[in-house]
């Protein structure tokens, strides 16, 4: 399986430019794995390209693998979007960050949780990024398209 945006898409994706939360399904998955319904291997199976991304630019958390119990959970942040290679930008700075936000096209930033222990991977949420054109020229490519609020064009770093 080569590195895409569907290696890191745990769950159903969704289309949009909406902030994108996916903690109610990795709730879900969890409380299944406890009840024996879902194996272990079917959750822990991160791509290797993550797991060497966790452990090499990860932003460390506070927050102890689910699964395991053994490992504090590493974010990784990818970036998505036109002109980006297909397997996506791993963002590993603040300033990273703040350079995509700053970009014409639509982006997607992925960020997604890891363990690098027992390889249990989720997909925490999807935020839009860049898509600084002009306001006009906007509403004429997209008239339904709800409004983003221009604050959401940066997210804000992980706090879990
Ligand atoms: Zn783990």
């Amino acid at each position: 399986m080569s590195f895409s945006v569907d290696t890191l898409r745990t769950g159903t994706g969704s289309g949009g430019r909406a902030v994108v939360d996916h903690r109610l399904e990795r709730r879900a998955l969890i409380n299944e794995y406890r009840r024996g319904r879902l194996r272990r291997e079917q959750l822990c199976d991160a791509h290797p390209e993550l797991i060497r991304a966790a452990r090499n630019v990860g932003t460390p958390s506070k927050v102890i693998c689910p699964i395991c119990e053994e490992t504090n959970l590493t974010l990784v942040t990818y970036v998505f979007g036109p002109r980006l290679p297909s397997h996506g930008r791993c963002v590993t700075t603040k300033k990273d960050l703040a350079q995509f936000a700053g970009r014409s096209e639509d982006l997607d930033a992925y960020v997604v949780e890891a363990c690098i222990n027992c390889r249990w991977h989720h997909l925490l949420r999807v935020l839009p990024l860049g898509g600084k054109r002009p306001r006009a020229a906007r509403k004429l490519a997209a008239p339904d398209a709800p409004a983003a609020p221009d604050s959401s064009d940066a997210p804000a770093a992980p706090s879990t």
